[in-house]
């Protein structure tokens, strides 16, 4: 299983009866860009931007991180999805240009899309970065840790400002869903987002209430908790709904035993490290899309991540 899936990385990923399943890759600077192309990534789902923030006494200029992003859009193929998220610092990531208050729970504090809606100069200057990356790539624009319709509203005002004036007709504006809130509003959230991201590292970790570093738990954050599985249908309902797509972008993607029931839930597109791309196109080339939406049903009702990692093991023998 293991070299086969290896041999066919390069290749695109279907379901046995013929759901194409994108397969991209989570970036967090310019240099994996070219060992994950080759390691079989269909684009990038997920471009962690805080590289260029961290640090440093001043952030970067539009030009510099400009730079940076034309050079991930030109090592992808022509027309690859590139999934750049806007700055996610805050939190345990401190920004030494910004006079950050101290935090008890900086999980539970000012970062992500909070943090950029309160410094609204740095997100414009990452816009317009973003924006003016040219030539004919799949640029795309997602804002992390949103958590209501109104914070989203807010982003894309100031998003469509900078469109306007970079000249651009339409671009696509998405949302990570990374929080229980996010999840459980995904219909009042799609009218204003071009599609939503999961990020299942923390969506797990807000929605169990652990730490997603917390060593004595480890075992137990586990994206397969049935409490996150409900997460994602809802969000997935109203996606569907909606007409937007739905990626997962946070490491449960790459898990082969999670991805059965993410595709069921009507994920489409799985974004992963470069590490993980063989494999997760291998479970996809296993996996029947009708047992797999029949299976996820029953997922959503299992009593642990344990119940629904044993039952995976016991239908899909050959994922492991
Ligand atoms: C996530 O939270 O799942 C995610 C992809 O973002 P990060 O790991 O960068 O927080
Ligand atoms: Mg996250």
């Amino acid at each position: 299983f293991h070299d086969e899936a290896v041999g066919r990385a390069a290749e695109p990923a279907a379901t046995r009866d013929g759901t194409r399943i994108l397969v991209l890759a989570n970036l967090g600077d310019p240099g994996g860009t070219p060992g994950a192309v080759k390691a079989g990534a269909e684009g990038c789902g997920l471009l962690r931007s805080e590289f260029l923030f961290l640090d440093r006494a001043a952030p970067p200029d539009e030009a510099e991180q400009r730079r940076q992003y034309q050079a991930i859009a030109d090592a992808l193929p022509e027309g690859a999805p590139l999934v750049i998220r806007t700055l996610d610092i805050g939190g345990d990531k401190p920004v030494p240009f910004l006079d950050m208050p101290a935090e008890e729970n900086p999980a539970l504090g000012l970062r992500g899309m909070r943090l950029s809606l309160r410094h609204p100069e740095l997100l414009r200057t990452q816009l317009r970065a973003i924006l003016g990356v040219t030539g004919a790539r799949g640029v795309q624009t997602m804002l992390p840790m949103v958590i209501d319709a109104e914070e989203l509203r807010a982003a894309r005002i100031i998003f469509e400002e900078e469109r306007a004036a970079a000249g651009l007709d339409d671009a696509p504006l998405g949302v990570m869903v990374e929080t229980p809130a996010a999840a459980l509003l995904a219909d009042t959230l799609a009218p204003h987002a071009d599609f939503f991201s999961i990020g299942t590292n923390d969506l797990t970790q807000y929605a169990l209430a652990i730490d997603r570093g917390s060593v004595p738990l480890a075992r137990q954050v586990d994206g397969l908790h049935p409490a996150v599985l409900r997460l994602i249908k809802s969000c997935c309902f109203a996606a569907a709904r909606a007409g937007r797509p739905v990626s997962v972008c946070g490491s449960l993607g790459g898990d082969p035993l999670a991805v059965p029931v993410l595709i069921g839930l009507g994920v489409a597109r799985l974004s992963v490290s470069a590490g993980r791309i063989a494999a997760t196109k291998a479970a996809v080339r296993a996996l029947v899309l009708d047992d797999c939406r029949q299976f996820a049903r029953e997922a959503c009702e299992m009593a642990s991540p344990q119940a629904v990692r044993e039952a995976v093991r016991t239908r899909w023998p050959e994922l492991e």
